[in-house]
């Protein structure tokens, strides 16, 4: 039997305790600045989907929108106004940024203040996760999984997690979070020769390769938690993961997973609006 972890509750918790920490704040609130360079039809439902949830909490978000053939100049200067503008707690960057602004973005992480990249990509952010500093901000998303496992009461110390993926953004800095919590990890990409194994040998399967369906009934056993970082686009249009429920649901076997859309995803959106919390909380000590 399959029982469904679900990202509601979750985020519900995290975004009480936004809304409780917003309060306190006697008027003032803070504030997140999304920067987005182009029309990308994803990056805009993203905005729109977390502009309206942080709103929700308190926040005050504002989207700072440059067409798509930018010059590098010009990001720069957008860019290191809203990070020098004392008023921003936070700023998101809508990624991948397009191709000609390349050397622009790796600039921008060198130049990003730790305090405000609340989505962790900063170089300084980064070192923090790797010394398991919890002040340094993670990837919204790395931070999610581990707290949507947390979040269910599954226990990561002492367990064998398996992890497909080695991004930037997802899977490296998801391996350090998993090791601050004692997990022993595996990080599986393209190259791993028999994912299917060491899926089977895990208590906790993570994957984050963005390849519908990779992880069916073969890859997992009876007991574990699996958890669906991927978000792919089936043939008919749907939004669907890396984990294949239906064939895992057809072979009987009794694991936990969490939901593509509804798990991890609706966890993301909460995580960034704690992060922006903090850095507000910080700012104002
Ligand atoms: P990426 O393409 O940068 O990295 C994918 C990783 O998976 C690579 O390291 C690659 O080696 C590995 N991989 C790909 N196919 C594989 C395969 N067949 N076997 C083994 N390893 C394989 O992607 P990313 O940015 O890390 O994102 C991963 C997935 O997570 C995507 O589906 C993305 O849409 C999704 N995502 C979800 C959220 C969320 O909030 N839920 C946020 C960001 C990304």
């Amino acid at each position: 039997m399959i029982e469904l972890l679900k990202g509601k509750p979750v985020s519900d918790s995290i975004r009480e305790s936004v809304i409780r920490q917003v309060e306190e704040g006697n008027g003032s609130a803070p504030k997140l600045v999304i920067l987005r360079v182009g029309d990308n039809p994803e990056d805009m439902s993203y905005e729109k989907s977390a502009t309206k949830k942080l709103s929700g909490m308190g926040i005050n978000v504002v989207s700072c929108v440059l067409s798509q053939d930018v010059s590098a100049d010009d990001f720069k200067s957008e860019f290191m106004k809203i990070n020098e503008d004392e008023s921003v707690d936070g700023i998101l960057i809508m990624r991948p940024l397009p191709k000609h602004l390349k050397e622009a973005e790796q600039w921008m992480t060198l130049s990003f203040d730790p305090e405000k990249d609340v989505d962790g990509i900063c170089p300084v952010n980064l070192a923090g996760i790797m010394r398991g500093d919890s002040e340094a901000f993670a990837p919204c998303t790395a931070q999610s999984v581990i707290e949507i496992i947390k979040g269910y009461g599954v226990e990561l110390s002492g367990k064998n997690v398996t992890l497909i993926g080695r991004s930037m953004v997802v899977g490296k800095p998801l391996s350090m979070l998993l090791l601050k919590e004692n997990a022993t990890v595996t990080i599986c990409h393209t190259k791993t020769g028999n994912l299917a194994e060491a899926c089977r040998n895990a208590d906790i399967v993570i994957a984050a390769a963005g390849h519908a369906g990779l992880v069916g009934a073969s890859f997992v056993r009876d007991g574990q938690v699996l958890v669906d970082v991927g978000v792919n686009v089936d043939s008919e249009g749907n939004l669907v993961g890396d984990i294949n429920i239906m064939e895992i649901e057809s072979a009987g076997v009794d694991v936990k997973i969490t939901p593509v859309p509804g798990g991890v995803g609706v966890v993301t959106t909460a995580v960034l609006a704690e992060h922006v919390c903090m850095a507000w909380t910080k700012k104002n000590k």
